[in-house]
């Protein structure tokens, strides 16, 4: 009797020395989808594949990017904010987190409350493109030719909640012009619409433009941050050629539906921190313009907090401009 308590009691000690391994060992054992709101082969999806191959070296599984595309990033959003939080969701989203929340009347999620933070990742410029055979050679050329064209002028973006919307936005509002604005499901397919001269004006990541603009297939006026950019350092600035405090920075953050276990976004965003000093990130990163973020905003607080002052920001801004959708 004595010898089979002995035994009996061993056994559950084993037994209970498995289970609190369980969480760790037990995920992720199957493929972790990592959904992106826009097109592939465009910028944010460009961001997405670079990060989830190192992420899936670090994980043990691979990490699948999932396109999930439509109304500016915000079907991809609700998505997300209703997949099961079992750490196999997890979603990649850029300044239209934010901005989204003051665009739309109704949205089917909330923003703030519906999702975890794992991190920021990286921070991207814009450009401002147009077809190649458009009438305009630089920036002043291009004020002119748009102030007295404006009605025959298109300008594609991803649509409402798109950064190219926001952008496109700001240089109707700084110009006070308007243009007919043809949403596409990302930049990508934009894109193909500009080089394929179906469309005029194009304000697009660097992820994306880079190849185009340095194959000259493009019409370039300039970049959107405050200052040039190591990636195409002849670039002038928006703002130091007149449009003053013209500035458009993309960021990304990565998050899961409201719920999934802290265990798992602690590996989650080890594995971030991980890919975001995995050289082979840092240099596809720096080629396309995209900037590493600080180690303080690679942490859930970090997105949090951004995010939050972001909606803050942008809320009261699209509300004097009155761009909304139900
Ligand atoms: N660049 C797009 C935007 O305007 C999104 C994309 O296709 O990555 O938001």
């Amino acid at each position: 009797m004595g010898v089979l308590h002995k035994l009996l009691s061993a056994s559950l000690v084993m037994l209970s020395a498995w289970s609190a391994d369980v969480p760790a060992q037990a995920w992720p054992t199957r493929p972790i989808s990592l959904v992106v709101p826009f097109a592939a082969g465009g910028p944010t999806d460009v961001v997405a594949r670079t990060l989830a191959a190192s992420m899936s070296k670090t994980l043990g599984q691979t990490v699948i990017v999932e396109n999930k595309v439509g109304a500016g990033g915000t079907i991809a959003a609700a998505f997300v904010a209703k997949a099961a939080p079992d750490g196999y969701t997890l979603f990649i989203h850029h300044n239209g987190m934010a901005t989204s929340t003051a665009l739309y009347r109704k949205l089917p999620y909330d923003a703030l409350a519906d999702f975890e933070y794992i991190g920021q990742a990286v921070d991207v410029p814009m450009t401002l493109l147009a077809r190649k055979d458009f009438p305009a050679n630089n920036l002043t050329e291009l004020i002119a030719y748009v102030r007295a064209n404006q009605d025959k002028i298109n300008l594609a973006n991803a649509g409402l909640g798109a950064v190219s919307q926001l952008c496109g936005l700001m240089f109707e509002r700084a110009l006070g012009v308007k243009f007919t604005a043809i949403p596409f499901q990302g930049t990508a397919p934009a894109m193909q619409a500009l080089l394929g001269g179906q469309v005029d004006l194009l304000c697009d990541q660097t992820t994306q433009t880079i190849p185009q603009i340095k194959a000259g297939s493009v019409k370039f006026y300039g970049v959107t941050t405050r200052n040039r950019i190591k990636a195409l350092p002849e670039a002038p600035t928006l703002a130091e050629q007149g449009l003053k405090d013209f500035e458009v920075l993309v960021w990304h953050g990565i998050y899961a539906p409201r719920g999934t276990p802290r265990p798992v976004l602690a590996s989650l965003n080890a594995a971030l921190r991980t890919a975001l000093k995995d050289p082979d990130v840092t240099r596809r990163m720096a080629e396309l313009g995209a900037e590493v973020v600080p180690e303080s905003k690679q942490s859930p607080e970090g997105l949090q907090t951004w995010l939050k002052s972001e909606i803050d920001k942008w809320g009261p801004v699209i509300k004097a401009a009155g761009a909304f959708a139900d």
